[in-house]
């Protein structure tokens, strides 16, 4: 049952991904919104047919929504390197394939209140595939995600989203023990690329679908 608080914060959710929208819709990104991470993975199949590629890189939140089931249902092939029984050359070859699909789904680790897209990475193939590709990108977000500034995001991609990031790997990062970002010299440190997509980049469809409740880190 909701109550009149809840009522409150699903309204103010909605009000502020409304907002959102329209900042990154002027960036050049097909933005939309959405309360439900059930209505994400909808309007991810409204964009995406059925037997088309779709590349899946680290990302929790696409995870969460339920779209590497629902799109193998539909006859997708999903590529994506976290399958444990590929063998190490696989993997290799998974991740570069993910980036040549026809689609790149995926997530990022922050947005700040005027529309910037912030993503660390270990690899780098994740944030290859979000600066390049001459497919379609989709990002799905959840607003646990919305940070104020840029400085207010990179803090984010690094105290929020890396350190239950490395414990899912079961990394030896000091964010591990403490929960928070040393900027670390560790041989398993994550934070090796940063990206901040200021607008869509050029070429291609880039799609953002905001989600009104918290997905992934
Ligand atoms: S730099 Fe090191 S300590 Fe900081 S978040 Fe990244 S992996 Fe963790």
């Amino acid at each position: 049952m909701t109550s009149l608080f809840d009522n409150a914060r699903i309204e103010h959710r909605a009000r502020l991904g409304n907002t959102l929208v329209k900042r990154l819709s002027e960036k050049g990104f097909h933005a939309s919104y959405v309360p439900s991470r059930e209505e994400a993975l909808a309007e991810v199949l409204k964009i995406i047919p059925e037997g088309a590629s779709v590349g899946i890189p680290g990302s929790v939140t696409i995870r969460e929504i339920g779209a590497m089931e629902k799109l193998t249902e539909r006859g997708c092939k999903v590529i994506h390197h976290w399958d444990p029984s590929l063998s190490p050359e696989e993997r290799r070859d998974a991740l570069q394939q993910e980036l040549l699909a026809d689609f790149f789904l995926t997530s990022s680790n922050a947005l700040t209140l005027d529309g910037l897209l912030v993503n660390i990475d270990g690899n780098g193939n994740k944030v290859s595939g979000m600066a390049w590709g001459k497919n379609t990108l989709i990002f799905v977000i959840g607003l646990n995600k919305v940070a104020n500034t840029l400085d207010d995001a990179i803090a984010r991609t690094r105290n929020m989203a890396t350190p239950p990031n490395s414990l899912r790997l079961g990394l030896k990062t000091p964010c591990t023990a403490t929960g928070v970002c040393v900027n670390c010299n560790s041989p398993d440190r994550v934070c090796n690329a940063l990206l901040v997509l200021e607008r869509a980049t050029g070429g291609r469809t880039s799609h953002v679908i905001l989600v009104g409740e918290d997905l992934g880190f």
